[in-house]
């Protein structure tokens, strides 16, 4: 629809999540209007986080280096893993102190909608760890919404044979809403109230 380099941004643009044709156009055309040097801040940014952030080789958080912070702090109880599906949710957990153990971040949820199966998750990896390393308890602390259910589901099967106490984060939660949206008492809360399941 419009020339080269104008279309190529909204193409791209238009790949982002939750942006769609219109909203594309309207950023592209954003961006056509502000400084250079604005602009290139933006650009920098995208460079910068792809160049020096990369994820956790343990538990697949964002992190500076092989290792993120909760993994290589001796302090994080390692006997206890708190699954969730996106680095997002793990800071929401962070925000509300009542986790001191390690982390495992998915990647997403299923979802055969959106065509995720369990093969495009960090499953297989968190199957390993609760083999390898002694765990005591795995805390499923997914979306509480269907796809978030799934999930949860679909590992205390999983887990549940390797004889390691699976629990699930309590209701209470906004049904349907996403863990980083609720506020720290209600998921603090959701969290101290989780109960065993798949048992
Ligand atoms: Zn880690």
């Amino acid at each position: 629809m419009y020339e080269g380099p104008v279309q190529d941004l909204i193409d791209e643009l238009g790949r982002l999540p939750g942006i769609g044709p219109k909203s594309a156009q309207r950023i592209a055309f954003h961006l056509l209007k502000i400084d250079t040097a604005e602009a290139e801040r933006l650009a920098r940014a995208i460079s910068e986080v792809k160049a020096k952030v990369h994820f956790c080789r343990v538990c697949h958080n964002v992190s500076e280096g092989d290792l993120c912070q909760f993994c290589r702090d001796p302090r994080r109880d390692a006997t206890l893993i708190c699954v969730v599906e996106e680095p997002r949710d793990l800071v929401a957990i962070e925000r509300t102190h009542e986790f001191r153990g390690r982390y495992h971040v998915l990647g997403g949820a299923i979802s055969p909608i959106d065509g995720v199966g369990p093969d495009d998750l960090a499953i297989r990896d968190l199957v390993t760890r609760v083999g390898t390393d002694q765990v005591s308890e795995v805390i499923l602390a997914t979306n509480p919404n269907v796809e978030g259910e799934a999930t949860a589901m679909y590992l205390a099967r999983l887990l549940g044979p390797l004889g390691v106490k699976v629990t699930r984060i309590a209701s209470g939660l906004p049904v349907g809403g996403d863990l980083e949206y609720a506020d720290e008492i209600t998921l603090g809360r959701a969290f101290a109230g989780r109960r065993e399941i798949g048992a």
